[in-house]
């Protein structure tokens, strides 16, 4: 028990005190207010040792990709990530590794101005959960299901690199020496794509976030949105890094199915295509047009010519599994 709230004393000593938390963590609850004409996004996730990392990373980096995972959501919907409330289970006391987690965790906290405001504490195997809050102009927010056919599909970022990294890590894939640090860093520090949601919530009709692959992720936009959609592949946004290593066959098809990327995926119809491109070059997010929706609700061909299909019944793509 003493132990544990010795544990509690290093997330007390978080960098981020905003105006809007009028109580936050030690009592039964926190309080905070949203202010006026604002919706509240709310999302958790939970990862797993053994699961969604290995037991034995390093602490700091459970720490960022922990919160990061959760902005990553926020970022989806436009919103600006505000509270966190971290339910952490630990198999034993360590007080290095909470002290590197806790490193981890408010250097992106801090970064991002978000205030953990509560949490829980337990003893049993290595788990974490987030819930991350953040504040919307009503009705301003993105979703999955706005986007129309003709609409046009974009990535932020660069795709498949995590991918690559984690198949490094599984000793699937080799990698020189001089990239392999840049590749795990894709996988283990993510960046949220924070700043990125809050131009895009101006000017995109629908948008997701990319943490199980491209496919998969686009299928569910397809699916809330009632549309198909074409990816180019020679579209694709892809690393120097991960061309040299893998060869573009490859480098394409860790794009397309693998996970842990944490770009956005969104959609902008034609009129407000040049708009939205002036101000994320603006902003100097990075970003790149993959392909197009349209009405296609049956999955017909796998690949033709350079063209991958999607729609809400899933995809398929050109491995043969
Ligand atoms: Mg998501």
């Amino acid at each position: 028990m003493k132990e544990f709230d010795l544990i509690k004393r290093f997330f007390a000593e978080q960098p981020v005190q905003r105006k809007d938390v009028h109580l936050g963590i030690g009592d039964d609850c926190a309080l905070v207010s949203s202010g006026e004409h604002h919706h509240i996004a709310i999302t958790t996730d939970t990862l797993v040792a053994g699961v969604h990392f290995f037991a034995d990373a390093e602490p700091r980096a459970i720490g960022h990709k922990s919160l990061a995972v959760s902005l990553s959501d926020l970022a989806a919907m436009g919103a600006e990530p505000s509270w966190i409330s971290l339910a952490i289970t630990l198999p034993s006391v360590d007080e290095n590794w909470v002290s590197e987690f806790c490193a981890g965790l408010f250097e992106l906290a801090e970064y991002f101005n978000v205030q953990l405001i509560g949490g829980d504490t337990t003893s049993g195997p290595l788990s974490i959960t987030v819930t991350a809050q953040g504040l919307l102009p009503a009705n301003k927010g993105l979703s999955r299901g706005g986007a129309a056919v003709g609409d046009w599909l974009y990535v932020t970022g660069e795709l498949g690199d995590a991918a690559l990294a984690l198949k490094m890590l599984q000793q699937e894939a080799l990698v020189v020496p001089e990239h392999q640090e840049v590749l795990l860093a894709k996988l283990h520090y993510p960046k949220p794509r924070v700043l990125a949601g809050q131009i895009l919530k101006e000017y995109a009709s629908a948008a997701i976030d990319l943490s199980d692959g491209l496919m998969g992720d686009l299928a569910h936009l397809c699916q809330a949105s009632q549309v198909g959609a074409n990816i180019v592949l020679d579209d694709l946004p892809l690393s120097a890094e991960l061309l040299a290593n893998v060869g573009a066959d490859t480098a394409r098809e860790l794009a397309l199915t693998g996970g842990d990327d944490y770009e956005l995926l969104f959609t902008v119809s034609e009129d407000n295509k040049v708009g939205m491109e002036t101000a994320l070059s603006n902003a100097g997010v990075k970003f790149t047009c993959i392909g197009q929706l349209n009405k296609s609700m049956k999955l017909t061909t796998t690949l033709y010519s350079n063209v991958v299909q999607v729609n809400a019944k899933g995809f398929e793509h050109f491995s043969s599994d």
